[in-house]
């Protein structure tokens, strides 16, 4: 259990009870370098006793920071959402800019200044008052607004946080985190989370707009919303979001399609073409497949594999069509209207030539997931150097493929 809290610190270092540990006990040293320190609390001299524990069996590793983003990674696991909002005209970015990389500790000036109470703001040249906004106070700092001020004492000193013995006029706001971190439930824990940030709305809420609300709507709106949150992130745990694999599916305006797919394998110079034709209703109609030699590259073999595709066409007489293809690449370079400046600009030529004494054909791009059988037909004449065309009559190496297509959901 002493080795446990202790583990919390190492695992955690950027948690919010291990920063407050070390912001309180060893700012300026490693937790395995701490010392007990004048007036030490139960809490750290049970972690020291527990100390010797880990160090039999622990490595520890400090990062730098510059891989996390304080306000979009979830970094802080005591928070309810594990992140703390972003407040406005700051340039801070990772957790890196927190950090006193030298000294390696915690920049509490800048950790402080992220929360703008008037005595953060005599720091940054504020002249005005520090009166609190919320009652006779004339201090307002952290402490004050989160401890001290009668709204924060009331609902404080009930329960379920019953804290009104350790809100102390003297109290040092880190360490009385650091307190209530280690003693309250996980629970209570995230209800008092939500609790501060409610009093920090309820101040600004008071500074922009005049009005303030009272303990009760405080503690009953932020419980509410607390709620709403659990219930949230249970529900998004339960209910793992599916992706839905998009599928080939017939033409809605039942025109009929012609999917194509090239094959290729670098530091090969011999590609595969493939496509299978299907009417308005998905019912097959064609395939081919197309062995190439002396490419280079697999977008070449994707515009062939629309030319031939295209000489496929010619030869059943179809006018309306749309050909997929699943390199989106070579679907854009064909609508270019610069492609003469692109690779394989005189296959693109053909391709653009055809489309002008067919207008009804139309060149789309399409997921792979939706080109499964052109890619089989590809990936045989690749493989087997294999040139075919079948018409009416479905091939048996695309069977399955073919009929994988026709019985998804609609
Ligand atoms: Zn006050």
């Amino acid at each position: 259990m002493l080795a446990k809290q202790g583990w919390r610190i190492l695992s955690n270092p950027v948690s919010l009870i291990a920063r407050l540990f070390k912001a309180r006990y060893f700012p300026a040293c490693f937790f395995w370098e701490a010392e007990l320190g004048d007036a030490p609390s139960f809490s750290w001299r049970s972690i020291l006793q527990g100390r010797p524990v880990l160090k039999a069996g622990v490595q520890w590793h400090v990062g730098d920071g510059n891989n996390i983003n304080i306000w979009c990674d979830k970094w802080i696991p005591s928070c309810p959402q594990y992140r703390i909002q972003k407040p406005p005209n700051t340039n801070l970015e990772v957790v890196a800019d927190l950090i006193d990389a030298r000294a390696r500790v915690w920049n509490t000036l800048k950790i402080r200044d992220l929360l703008p109470t008037k005595a953060t703001l005599l720091h940054k040249g504020y002249t005005g008052d520090t009166d609190c906004l919320l009652c006779p106070a004339t201090f307002e700092d952290r402490a004050h607004i989160f401890c001290k001020c009668p709204t924060a004492q009331t609902i404080l000193s009930a329960p379920p946080f019953n804290l009104q013995a350790s809100l102390l006029p003297r109290l040092n706001f880190i360490e009385w985190m650091l307190e209530q971190a280690i003693n309250l439930k996980h629970d209570t824990f995230e209800k008092l989370l939500m609790i501060l940030w409610a009093l920090w709305k309820n101040r600004n809420n008071k500074f922009w707009d005049g009005c303030a609300q009272t303990s009760t709507d405080i503690v009953f709106s932020s419980f509410s919303w607390l709620d709403e949150f659990r219930k949230a992130r249970h529900d998004a745990a339960a209910k793992p979001v599916k992706m839905q694999k998009k599928t080939w599916k017939p033409d809605p305006e039942k025109r009929w399609k012609l999917n194509v797919d090239g094959s290729f394998l670098p530091n090969q110079t011999k590609g595969g073409l493939g496509g299978v034709l299907r009417d308005g209703d998905g019912c097959f109609k064609a395939t081919f497949t197309q062995p190439v030699h002396h490419v280079d590259s697999a977008k070449q073999v994707e515009l062939l594999a629309i030319k031939e595709g295209w000489q496929l066409l010619q030869s059943l007489k179809v006018q309306s069509v749309v050909i997929e293809s699943n390199c989106l690449e070579v679907t854009l370079d064909i609508e270019n209207q610069r492609y003469d400046l692109i690779d394989y600009s005189a296959i693109i030529d053909d391709i653009r030539m055809t489309m002008v004494c067919f207008p009804g054909v139309q060149i789309c791009f399409a997921p792979r997931t939706c080109n499964a059988v052109a890619y089989r037909l590809a990936s045989i004449a690749f493989d087997d150097n294999y040139t075919s065309v079948w018409i009416d009559k479905v091939p048996e190496c695309i069977l399955d493929v073919l009929q994988s297509d026709c019985n998804q959901p609609t």
